[in-house]
């Protein structure tokens, strides 16, 4: 009956809001109240809970009408003024909330904290308790309709030390937790690995000082990230952040947090208490702060993961980037841990190996994988489900989810065991599982009914049997239900109106209805002493009897006293699970990784991926290799190509200067060929392989990457206001000056965004400088051959192309990378297979063919061009080749035909005027 009655605006025993008719100046004592309650939490919209809505005021209403498209009315007035309102029934809240939290929003829930029955109790103008209990905002969410299920929920504390010199580099702490997970973990970094980090940690909100917050340098960059909350200094005081990390993980001393440095520790401070401002106190189950190795993770710059595509593609979608391809994991505490490993492969080869150990023995044991996942399935998300327990958000289902992720977990040791020799991860994951006690499961699966409620103040979730005291109030509930039926059937014989019902809702208690006919009989004697006249209806009139009125109560209490022992029982339950909560913690991380494990074993097998081969060498050799996006999206098949980056070998032509460094592709080629899906594939084998999972190869052999670098020439970021080329020439120049000898660099068509002769000096240049200087691994995609004579200068560069077949006139485009140089462009084939109409490509044929001769007849200086070597730098292009293509550009696009005898000739001053800048 309670949870289908439709939701009533009108607290009864509330007082007004807003007496309408008065105007004066002062508040009625709820307007009192709100506007209390409003002033202490400004930066938040107000959810005040009146009855069964959250009603929002003034300001609020008209912002919360607006984003959430509901209706805004007005409600009482205010100073003279109305009081503009709208509201959102409490049983669709998360639905409401998890709007406004999109849209940037941060949400005060506010909620009566009696009975309205109390508040009566204290004079007819006393008001309802209210406070707010929680601060909803998007770092610290734990409900599921509020989070996405398969992807981690970041807050993030960014804590800065300022240069002890004025142009010393300032340190920045980081510390990031996921409260729906308990997550926690610090790292430091300096101004140049900022924008990384964060672009790593993908945080839902990010907290600073005000101090950061309006800083000059750093304001514009936090304006581009999604939710930041600026808070007072003291939430970012060194002096006291051990005192409150201390406090917050109840430790006597800091010594716990030994290892972290002043700056983790001001930010992982700063974490905890603002989790405690948003829970209004309670603490969550975090895990203490762990540092995160300096370079421990493959260093991944922002615009190299947006490049890449890796977790999502570059319009923002889910689908089609790194992650969704690979991902066949069946839980959703899999599926995070699988983000967050691609999210930052490790760099270590010993524990890169420990990681495709457990992958390779739920390759080599089919049915092992399929009993894993299909056990896995049935696994319900233990970790947040802990989560909301510890925080008393929890409810009947969440308590089910423990019981059932118990027990999953101890079936799954028993399936595993066999692959715990293999793999020591597996072992330990194995050991993890069977640490919650079975006790606890089996006192959950006695205590807890079949069907749940999703709230426990809905009752009925203790199976029957379970509580002796708790059956007994229950029957009498139930009884006295019969009760009222038997007193229906009495009545209506009394009476002699057989339609005569009892009926109940929330405002009236229990009732005697008759339709309006019968009304009458009932008001005149004798019956009118025993039926008392409550309400009339337009077809019904409604009565009570003392005797109801009784019944009424006994059922009321004993309602109330077996809800209210369910309750108790709840708590105890959810209190062992809370004393369980390490226990249940580490049974949950096993479950993820084993998810992972398998998950990326079934994408071995399904797609035919090989292990890697780790080592500390600086080699890359891939034979076979695959694009592990494109090809699932491709219907034809996909074409493999190798890839080998590695050193010359030791055996190459005596002990050349350099011989040690790994090598340089050059891959040229046409359009459409497939230079960047080659690129990009080897870095997601990087990627991939690092991370710990098999990669789309046939053979792979990788000395750990330390920094990925990928560029693509001429990117657009017109929304931060830069041009293009300013764009691809700053992310150039990152990698200039970061990439080491460990590195892999991928460069598409740098150079492109500017004229041709710009574009190819840099170029040029560019892979002189990462040739000698950087000595990395890199991949360079360009369409300006000329850059193939590079080769015979540099020791380690290496030609490659994308071979095309011409046939009838047509490109033909086979994706096969070879040894070499492409000749030429086929721009204008391509052309052609776009559709361009075919007066137009046969114009740029001639013009095309009277370029390439007047090519070949001029010098164009690149071979003259003196080499890279220690201190002489290439001369830029001579300006007269400008000067040279502003006259051929001028003679391509005259048209003879078109011309007037008079045009031609001024056509033919202006072209010598021209050529004499030549000469
Ligand atoms: P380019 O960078 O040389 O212009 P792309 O790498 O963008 O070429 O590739 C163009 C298209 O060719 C891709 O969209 C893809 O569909 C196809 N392609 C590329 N490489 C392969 C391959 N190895 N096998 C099959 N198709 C490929
Ligand atoms: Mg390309």
């Amino acid at each position: 009956m309670d949870a289908a009655r439709p939701p009533h605006r009108d607290d009864a025993s509330d007082g007004p809001l807003a007496a309408a008719p008065e105007p004066s100046a002062r508040a009625t004592p709820v307007m009192e109240q709100y506007i209390e309650i409003k002033a202490a939490n400004p930066d938040c919209l107000l959810f005040y809970r009146m009855g069964d809505f959250y009603e929002l005021f003034f300001e609020d209403a008209e912002v919360a009408s607006r984003a959430l498209g509901i209706v805004l009315t007005k409600r009482g007035k205010h100073l003279g003024r109305d009081i503009p309102m709208c509201g959102v029934p409490v049983h669709r809240a998360d639905e409401y909330l998890h709007r406004l939290i999109a849209l940037g929003h941060r949400v005060a829930v506010c909620e009566q904290l009696e009975d309205p029955a109390e508040a009566k109790k204290r004079g007819a103008r006393s008001v309802v308790r209210r406070d707010v209990i929680r601060l909803v905002t998007p770092g610290t969410l734990t409900e599921d309709t509020l989070l996405d299920a398969r992807r981690n929920n970041y807050l993030l504390a960014i804590a800065r030390a300022r240069a002890s010199s004025a142009d010393g580099p300032s340190r920045f702490g980081l510390a990031f937790l996921d409260i729906s997970t308990g997550e926690f973990r610090v790292a430091e970094c300096d101004r140049s690995g900022l924008a990384a980090e964060i672009a790593r940690i993908e945080p839902g909100e990010v907290i600073v000082s005000d101090a950061l917050y309006a800083d000059a340098e750093l304001a514009p960059y936090l304006r581009t990230l999604s939710a930041v909350t600026p808070l007072t200094r003291d939430v970012f005081d060194g002096a006291t952040a051990e005192r409150r990390l201390s406090d917050y993980f109840a430790v006597a001393t800091s010594e716990a947090f030994g290892t972290l440095s002043r700056l983790e520790l001001t930010a992982a401070a700063a974490c905890v208490t603002y989790v405690q401002r948003t829970q209004l106190g309670k603490r969550p189950p975090l895990s203490p702060p762990v540092r995160e190795a300096r370079g421990a993770a493959l260093a991944i710059d922002q615009a190299t993961r947006a490049n890449l595509e890796l977790m999502r593609t570059l319009s923002g979608e889910r689908r089609g980037s790194l992650l969704s391809a690979i991902d066949r994991t069946v839980t959703a505490a899999g599926a995070r841990l699988l983000a967050q490993r691609l999210a930052a492969p490790l760099t270590d080869p010993d524990a890169i190996d420990r990681r495709l150990d457990a992958v390779a023995a739920f390759v080599g044991d089919a049915t092992a994988r399929q009993e894993t996942r299909e056990l896995l399935k049935l696994t319900p998300d233990i970790a947040r489900a802990l989560a909301r327990l510890t925080l008393a958000r929890g409810g009947p289902r969440d308590l089910a989810a423990i019981r059932d992720g118990i027990a999953a977990a101890a079936a799954l040791a028993g399936r595993i065991e066999r692959l715990a020799g293999a793999s020591a991860e597996v072992a330990e994951a194995a050991a993890a599982l069977r640490r919650p006690e079975p006790a606890l499961a089996r006192e959950l699966a006695a205590a807890l009914a079949e069907e749940l409620p999703l709230l426990k103040r809905d009752g009925g979730f203790v199976q029957a049997g379970y509580d002796a005291a708790l059956d007994e109030a229950r029957s009498l509930r139930d009884e006295s239900r019969k009760v009222v039926a038997q007193l229906q059937a009495r009545y209506a014989e009394q009476t002699a109106v057989r339609a005569l019902k009892i009926r109940h809702n929330n405002v009236l208690g229990y009732f005697v209805e008759v339709s309006a006919q019968h009304g009458d009989k009932l008001f005149s004697a004798p019956l009118n002493a025993t039926f008392i006249h409550r309400q009339t209806l337009a077809g019904q009139v409604r009565f009570t009897t003392a005797e109801l009125g009784e019944l009424e109560a006994r059922i009321a209490s004993a309602a109330d006293r077996a809800l209210g022992l369910e309750l108790e029982i709840f708590d105890r339950l959810s209190n062992a699970v809370i004393g369980a909560r390490e226990a249940i913690k580490a049974a949950a991380e096993a479950l993820a990784t084993l998810d992972v494990s398998s998950a990326l074993a079934e994408l071995a097998v399904e797609r035919t991926y090989v292990r890697p081969q780790i080592d500390r060498s600086l080699d890359f050799r891939v034979q076979g290799g695959r694009h592990a996006v494109v090809e699932q999206a491709l219907g034809d098949p996909f074409v493999a190509n190798d890839c080998d980056l590695s050193p010359p070998a030791a055996s190459a032509p005596a002990a050349q200067v350099g011989g040690d460094a790994g090598r340089i592709w050059l891959l040229t080629g046409p359009n459409m060929a497939g230079k960047s899906t080659f690129l990009r594939q080897n870095a997601l084998i990087a990627v991939l392989a690092q991370m710990g999972s098999y990669v789309p190869a046939s053979q792979a052999r990788i000395g750990v990457v330390d920094r990925l670098f990928s560029r693509v020439g001429a990117a657009d970021d017109l929304a931060r206001g830069r041009s293009t080329f300013m764009v691809e020439m700053v992310e150039t120049a990152a990698i200039l000056n970061q990439a080491t000898e460990r590195s892999l660099v991928i460069l598409d068509e740098i150079g492109r965004g500017t004229a041709t002769f710009d574009g190819l000096s840099i170029a040029w240049a560019t892979i002189e400088h990462l040739h000698e200087h950087n000595r990395c691994r890199a991949l360079f995609a360009t369409h300006f051959h000329e850059l193939t004579a590079l080769a015979s200068k540099l020791n380690r560069l290496h030609n490659a192309t994308v071979r095309v077949k011409e046939w009838q006139g047509d490109v033909v485009f086979l994706h096969e990378v070879v040894p070499g140089a492409a000749d030429r462009s086929y721009g204008i084939q391509v052309a052609k297979l776009a559709g361009l109409p075919s007066s137009v490509i046969e114009r740029a044929k001639t013009v095309l063919a009277a370029l390439e001769a007047d090519e070949r007849s001029t010098p164009r200086g690149l071979d003259d061009l003196p080499l890279f070597s220690a201190g002489a730098r290439p001369a830029m292009p001579d300006p007269r080749q400008r000067a040279l293509e502003a006259v051929l550009a001028a003679l391509a696009a005259l048209d003879p035909d078109d011309l007037s005898p008079r045009e031609a000739l001024e056509a033919l001053y202006a072209l010598k005027q021209k050529v004499a800048g030549l000469r």
